[in-house]
């Protein structure tokens, strides 16, 4: 079980103004960051970042809505990461996300879901190589 997990802010949060709360949960919840960066994805990046969605009804809203304001990019570290990562983020639609949970708090629809958590450990290693390069973590 690997001890790394990438997470993105998305453009809902990062709009309304709940990066740092976003971030102090995180790390209160006891991951450390290995990398970050705010950017401002293409159409063209959002789209593969999602290519695994492609043949989804959602999809095309879904790159539209990642790349309409900057995210925040992260690889965080904890013990079992990825699962308790998804644990500390709640359900993808929100409505069923449990109390205290980031999307609980942030999210206002299941596309803007406030947070992307990966959802295995070889998919944290592909999405955290998508935005980092070797010398941009640690
Ligand atoms: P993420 O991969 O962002 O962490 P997830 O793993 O909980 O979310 P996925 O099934 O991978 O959920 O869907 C990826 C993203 O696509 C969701 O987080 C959400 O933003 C969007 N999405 C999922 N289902 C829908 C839907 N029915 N309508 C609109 N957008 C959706
Ligand atoms: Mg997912």
């Amino acid at each position: 079980m690997s001890n790394r997990t990438f997470t993105m802010i998305k453009p809902d949060a990062t709009s309304k103004g709940h990066t740092g709360a976003i971030l102090d949960q995180i790390i209160k919840a006891g991951f450390s960051v290995k990398a970050m960066k705010w950017i401002h994805l293409t159409t063209a990046q959002a789209g593969e970042f999602y290519a695994v969605h492609k043949e989804r009804p959602f999809y095309g809203e879904l790159v539209e809505f990642m790349c309409s304001g900057p995210i925040v990019a992260a690889i965080l570290e904890k013990e079992n990461a990825v699962a308790d990562f998804r644990t500390l983020i709640g359900a993808t639609n929100f409505k069923d996300a449990a109390e205290g949970t980031i999307r609980k708090k942030y999210a206002t629809s299941i596309g803007e879901n406030a947070v992307h958590g990966s959802d295995s450990d070889e998919n944290a290693k592909i999405e955290g190589d998508f935005f980092f390069s070797g010398l941009e973590r640690f």
